[in-house]
């Protein structure tokens, strides 16, 4: 079985709300499709272990957000590598309730769901939602997983062979939370005091010099 396969599949970014107790709670999700135009449905899975899980499932009801390619990157490190558990993560975000559920202003669309059916895998749960609300909030182009890979986190790696040459040179260092990788063309002999990761926020002393 060559995985390489799965290479081919697209997949966009979103991100996926619901409440826990009339607290917001979400989490980046890039497994969303829609299952039917009429009545509109609308399926994402969702790994078990994020407490967004449990919270749409408690309350039977999920949004999504439709990244764009220029959304504010520190909205997936966000969502993507904490846990509403412990953390608000809208409180840093401007955010509506929209369709009922909450969902932040910096994306192209939004679509509100009610959960009509589950299935559970090994590791996540797919959720059959019939559409309640959408709206359409700007124009661009939606956040594809490729273009996060390639040109959020990819855009400090050297592609010329020139920069190469010249980043062989510099110091290099990896933010341990979200693995965002600096390694800019004005290399810092030590990342400022002040510096944050781009993508999750987390400050300097999650930094790793390689
Ligand atoms: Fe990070």
């Amino acid at each position: 079985m060559d995985l390489k396969a799965f290479y081919n599949l697209s997949y966009g970014v979103y991100l996926c709300s619901s409440w826990d107790e009339g607290r917001p709670v979400g989490c980046v999700a890039n497994s969303a499709m829609q299952i039917t135009s009429n009545p509109a449905t609308l399926a994402v899975s969702l790994n078990h272990d994020n407490y967004t899980n449990q919270c749409v499932k408690k309350t039977g009801y999920f949004a999504i957000a439709i990244l764009a390619e220029d959304s504010n990157p520190l909205l997936i490190g966000k969502f993507g590598f904490f846990s509403s558990k412990e953390k608000n993560k809208f409180s840093e975000f401007p955010y509506a309730v929209r369709g009922k559920l909450p969902v932040v202003d910096d994306c192209l669309a939004w679509i509100s769901c009610k959960v009509i059916d589950t299935m559970e895998t090994a590791t996540h749960t797919v959720f059959l939602g019939e559409v309640i609300d959408a709206g359409v909030l700007r124009q661009g182009a939606p956040m594809t997983y490729a273009y996060y890979h390639k040109e959020l986190k990819g855009k400090t790696s050297p592609k010329a062979p020139t920069y190469i040459a010249e980043e062989k040179q510099s110091a290099q260092y990896v933010c341990k939370v979200c693995g965002y990788v600096y390694s800019g063309a004005t290399p810092f002999e030590e990342l400022p005091d002040d510096w944050v990761c781009p993508v999750c926020g987390v400050p300097k002393s999650q930094f790793e010099k390689r």
